[in-house]
């Protein structure tokens, strides 16, 4: 390996030892950056790597809340503002038990190159809590999101960091963290948050962008190599936001989505999954994917008892993992290849491990990397706080067209680069060279800062 992709790696490693999600997000990218650093050979005097790698700021905060029975818990909010070089820093919020540093840190880097494809004046961030939302009464959601606003207000803005949603976070949290913000600033600042409601200022198309997004991709990538999305056999992982959205799309383009999950297990329909019905058990009722089973009762339901979901054991042409990071392991890549799938889309951030997304590329499976497939969401929310700068609003029809053409050239970039750098057809490599490449040019013109 080139030697100073090397020793950042290794101090990266050095610096971060705690942080496992974090340094495999880095070293995912460092390693496909290797015939472009080779090629400019003053990246390494001004630290074009060094920089890249370590966040602007990284903020920590106490949210104290009070639930329904009148105990008080207090949970860890953050927000990273890894990298403002091509706009203010952007980047949803996450509310999830699982959530820390490391992963808070691998999504704000991953946001950074994500936000460049999309050719929009977009920096990188990320933030959440540990906070769990399931289970909660609206009043504890409510209490919980304006005590985390509370703490945020005052590192946020719509020229300074723009939250958005991301796992736990959907239109009602956005919401009520939007409701306080404008308590606190005494100003209505519309741009300050996106995937709002649309009655104040959301964007219709947002809620469907990244799993539309995630498609139109994916039909890219398939044209690329004589294919389409007709007649294909899909699994999705997830039954959430991206999952019900990608699952919508992809059917409309004639495929047949078979499976979906959520975190306790998932369904497999072998006539083709009912879609109403997922978006009324988790959209509505905010209920468990095993009840799909009560409408359908030749469904099958198999619960997840390890670290390998089940829904990679269902045969299919297209997965789509669309839950969360790490959730394809090489077992279940293995698994896949043995069942004949041609394409991985990935919906989720990071969600194959870095040992099954080597496992597909070798076994000529098309993957659609996150970073580009799943841009088209961050994409629909800068067209959302342009919409809020120019007080008005497109229809869904002209959002849609705008996110399809975001997806046409996004996939292009990857191709270019893929190409020009001798790795055609590794889509993961192109991604991250063609982001890479208008980032260190930014960073060239702006100094040493
Ligand atoms: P949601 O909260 O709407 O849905 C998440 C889905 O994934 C749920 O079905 C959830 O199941 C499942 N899930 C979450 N965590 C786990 C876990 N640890 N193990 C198993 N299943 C899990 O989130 P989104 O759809 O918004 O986000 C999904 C992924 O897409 C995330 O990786 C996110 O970062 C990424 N993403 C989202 C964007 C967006 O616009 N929303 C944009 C770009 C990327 P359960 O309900 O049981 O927890």
């Amino acid at each position: 390996m080139n030697k100073y992709l090397e020793r950042v790696l290794i101090d990266t490693e050095k610096k971060n030892p705690q942080e496992a999600e974090y340094l495999q997000a880095v070293k995912e990218v460092l390693e496909s950056l290797e015939p472009v650093i080779d090629a400019h050979d003053d990246y390494e005097k001004n630290a074009f790597l060094e920089r890249m790698v370590e966040p602007e700021r990284i903020i920590t905060f106490r949210v104290p809340w009070m639930d329904d029975n009148g105990q008080v818990h207090v949970n860890r909010g953050y927000r990273v503002q890894f990298s403002s070089l091509l706009g203010p820093y952007k980047g949803g919020l996450r509310f999830h038990p699982s959530v820390n540093q490391s992963i808070m840190k691998f999504l704000g880097f991953e946001q950074i190159f994500k936000n460049a494809l999309t050719g929009l004046p977009i920096g990188g961030g990320k933030g959440g809590s540990d906070f769990n939302p399931k289970g909660k009464s609206d009043n504890e959601i409510m209490r919980f999101c304006q005590s985390f606003m509370t703490e945020l207000y005052r590192h946020i803005g719509q020229d300074v960091d723009v939250p958005a949603g991301d796992i736990g976070v959907g239109a009602r949290e956005i919401g009520y963290l939007f409701g306080q913000y404008k308590r606190i600033r005494d100003a209505f600042e519309g741009g300050v948050l996106t995937g709002k409601e649309i009655v104040y200022g959301g964007s219709l198309a947002r809620k469907e962008a990244t799993g539309y997004g995630l498609i139109f991709f994916m039909r890219e990538m398939l044209k690329a190599h004589q294919n389409s999305l007709q007649g294909k056999t899909v699994i999705i992982s997830g039954s959430g936001n991206v999952a019900i959205y990608a699952c919508e799309k992809a059917m409309e383009y004639g495929a047949k989505v078979v499976a979906m999950s959520d975190s306790n297990g998932c369904i497999y329909d072998k006539n083709g999954i009912d879609l109403d019905l997922i978006k009324q058990i988790k959209e509505v009722e905010r209920g468990r994917i095993k009840e799909y089973l009560r409408e359908h009762k030749d469904a099958q339901y198999i619960e997840t008892t390890n670290e390998d979901f089940p829904v990679w054991t269902i045969k299919a042409d297209i997965a789509l993992p669309c839950a969360t990071q790490n959730e394809v392991t090489l077992n279940s890549a293995k698994k896949l290849v043995e069942n004949g799938v041609i394409a991985i889309g990935e919906g989720a951030n990071m969600p194959c491990t870095a040992e099954a997304t080597e496992y597909f590329l070798k076994h000529n499976v098309l993957v659609a990397p996150a970073k580009a497939a799943n841009a088209g969401g961050v994409a629909t929310s800068a067209i959302e706080m342009s919409q809020n700068s120019m007080r008005f609003s497109y229809t869904f029809e002209e959002v849609e067209s705008k996110l399809n053409q975001i997806m046409i050239n996004i996939f292009e970039s990857c191709k270019n680069a893929s190409d020009k750098y001798g790795c055609s057809g590794n889509y993961v490599a192109g991604a991250n060279i063609a982001a890479f490449q208008k980032l260190a040019k930014a960073m060239r013109a702006q100094g040493i800062v």
